[in-house]
């Protein structure tokens, strides 16, 4: 067993050239026989690396997985690998996990992926002991901590199961999120042996991000526009609640958007119908609550839109970064309302502890009260986006990214406290009567008929911003409004009211206009960079018939077409136009098993195109 072996098994198996960073050092480990904790970003390749040791370590590997979606893409990506895997859960009947186990016996599977519960159950513990067993690992590591969001008590089984097996295996955990509490957790929690520990950087540079303040619904109006700006393209829009999943998404699909929608209010067999829609690309766009995407391995998301602020930095890195798994550009955009800071507060005093002592509440409240506010920070930030969330995740960068939207804006900020409380003292002075209109005209002092009538002109306030213009005016009664100082009646002759402006009245109280000026494009309509930008017209009209092909076999498979090749592997055959065996398996992400399978009707394709379309130039890639 060594490194060499290892590079094959990739190659045959997987189809991949080279290791990503900190895969060779993880798989090194392993095959030293060495525990393992690593912590690496969504979609730096966590599978690969107990994947591949797996299939060169003489028994079996036990996958501890906490979904059950999870579990059943990887075994699917296996089997299409050529990699005998299988998985063990309750999402099977008795008599299939009975047959399942009596294969595992005879040493059918290499890779058995198991929920947590499963380590408690007889059948299971006396197939194990009665197995060789080379290595556990531990996905989603993190699902041990109390500290995280995602604690599953089923893991904490994980020691004791380990503990009572005949030899003790390899025990290896993999994550993406980890902050130091965490990392401190999982390694005392699951008593690993001095571990190689692997900590790869959190950034994700196909990731753009960037915030838009916007209110009420200029939010619809950005969604809409940025999704018809982005057609054929997957992706997600996360909202705070059902009712406004339910809301955008009939908005979207009466705008003949192929939307779908996912939140824990609707009944399972629907939830499983959307989120599979979604997968199977039939229905690229989905609108959920954060209650969908644990366990989405879907590769080719191209935007993660949030249209509320999400309670906690955890929380949205980790929706956010379901975007872009497959390493192509992709945008992660989070639209702001001070509203959600007051909505999240509102869940947050809701949140119910049964069962947690007074002391843990208390710490609990503080948190999450500490977790929103660093979120919110992210949202009023005017540096760079990306170096925030990498400080807050406990790495140092200090150079701007140049490819997050406050990179690419010149922000200015004004101190508007003593225009915000003659804003107040006028709406006082109007007692609530009037609209913005008048309180406008007042504030300006300006000389109409109607301000004259009602007798704003000998009002206190009566010209008291005259050296302010119409639309700073209006900028800054909607950021009171945002920030609750002041209230509009709805309806249509709605009025101006005091809010709550107790907050207003501290000295270190600010009101504070944010204005700033794009240096580059809009978000909404900006030219991410594709790898397919490297095909001529030539070669994307053949990765369309590729694509075609793909989703042909994806259905009669019964299959998502990104587990039967991803967009990058369509895209390296346009630019490598293979023609033969030996040329196809050259093609990154085409591995011997898969060639089998699939090739000969890749390559029959390819050569029709080339037949069709003599010496066309199809890609500026190509060698
Ligand atoms: P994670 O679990 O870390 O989020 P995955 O294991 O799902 O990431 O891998 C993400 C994608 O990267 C998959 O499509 C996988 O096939 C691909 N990948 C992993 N390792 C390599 C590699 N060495 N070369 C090319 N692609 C790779
Ligand atoms: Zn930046």
């Amino acid at each position: 067993m060594n490194k060499e072996n290892a590079a094959e098994v990739l190659k045959k198996y997987f189809g991949y050239d080279s290791f990503r960073n900190g895969q060779e050092e993880i798989i090194g480990s392993i095959l030293e026989g060495k525990d393992v904790m690593a912590v690496m970003p969504t979609g730096a390749g966590k599978s690969i690396c107990y994947q591949v040791p797996a299939l060169l370590m003489p028994g079996i590997t036990l996958v501890i997985s906490p979904l059950i979606s999870l579990m059943q893409d990887q075994v699917k990506s296996l089997n299409e690998a050529g990699v005998h895997a299988a998985f063990i859960n309750s999402s099977l009947t008795e008599n299939q996990i009975a047959r399942a186990l009596g294969l595992a016996k005879e040493g059918v599977y290499k890779i058995i992926y198991v929920a947590p519960e499963r380590l408690e159950n007889a059948a299971f513990i006396q197939f194990a002991n009665e197995s060789t067993i080379s290595m556990v690992t531990v996905d989603e590591a993190h699902c041990i901590s109390q500290w995280g969001q995602d604690f599953r008590p089923g893991y904490l089984r994980i020691v004791d199961f380990v503990g009572h097996l005949p030899k003790r295996p390899i025990v290896s955990a993999f994550t993406a999120t980890a902050t130091r509490e965490v990392k401190t957790d999982i390694e005392c929690m699951l008593k690993l042996h001095v571990p190689s520990v692997v900590v790869t950087g959190f950034d994700r540079k196909n990731l753009y991000y960037s915030v838009e303040h916007l209110a009420g619904k200029r939010k619809d109006a950005f969604v809409m526009d940025y999704i018809e700006k982005h057609p054929k393209e997957s992706g997600i829009v996360y909202c705070a609640t059902r009712k406004n999943v339910d809301a955008l998404h009939e908005m979207l699909f009466k705008r003949g958007i192929p939307v779908t929608k996912y939140h824990a209010g609707m009944d399972n067999g629907m939830r499983k119908k959307n989120q599979e829609d979604f997968i199977y690309d039939r229905a690229p766009v989905i609108v959920a609550t954060n209650a969908f995407g644990m366990g989405i391995d879907k590769s080719n998301v191209r935007y993660v839109i949030h249209y509320n602020m999400p309670q906690s930095m955890e929380n949205y890195y980790q929706e956010a970064g379901r975007a872009g798994r497959d390493g192509e550009p992709s945008q992660c955009i989070l639209l702001f309302s001070a509203k959600d800071v007051m909505i999240d507060k509102f869940l947050l005093e809701k949140k119910e502890f049964d069962g947690v002592n007074d002391d843990d509440i208390d710490l609990i409240r503080q948190r999450d009260a500490r977790r929103l506010q660093v979120m919110e920070g992210y949202c009023k930030a005017t540096s760079c986006l990306r170096n925030y969330i990498l400080e807050y995740f406990g790495e140092r960068i200090n150079v701007p990214c140049n490819n997050c939207g406050n990179c690419h804006r010149e922000y200015t900020e004004e101190d508007r406290t003593a225009d915000a409380k003659w804003v107040i003292n006028c709406i006082a002075e109007t007692r609530g009567r009037y609209g913005r209109n008048i309180v406008i005209g007042t504030l300006l002092g300006a000389n109409r008929t109607r301000l004259k009538e009602i007798g704003a002109n000998a009002y206190k306030s009566f010209g008291a911003l005259a050296h302010r213009n119409e639309t700073e005016l209006r900028q800054l009664i909607d950021q009171m409004l945002a920030e609750g100082y002041i209230v509009q009646s709805a309806g249509e002759y709605s009025v101006l009211q005091m809010g709550d402006i107790r907050r207003l009245k501290e000295e270190t109280a600010r009101v504070v206009l944010r204005t700033f000026e794009e240096r580059e494009r809009t978000v909404s309509t900006r030219k991410i960079k594709r790898s397919t930008d490297s095909l001529t017209g030539a070669g994307f009209r053949l990765f369309e018939k590729l694509r075609q092909l793909r989703l042909a076999i994806a259905r009669e498979e019964g299959m998502p077409p990104y587990i039967i090749f991803n967009d990058k592997t369509l895209i390296d055959m346009c630019a490598k136009v293979p023609g033969s065996r030996e040329e196809m398996l050259g093609v990154s992400g085409v591995g011997e098993h898969k060639f089998g399978k699939y090739g000969q009707r890749f390559l029959d394709e390819i050569a029709a195109f080339l037949a069709a379309h003599p010496g066309s130039v199809l890609s500026s890639e190509a060698e």
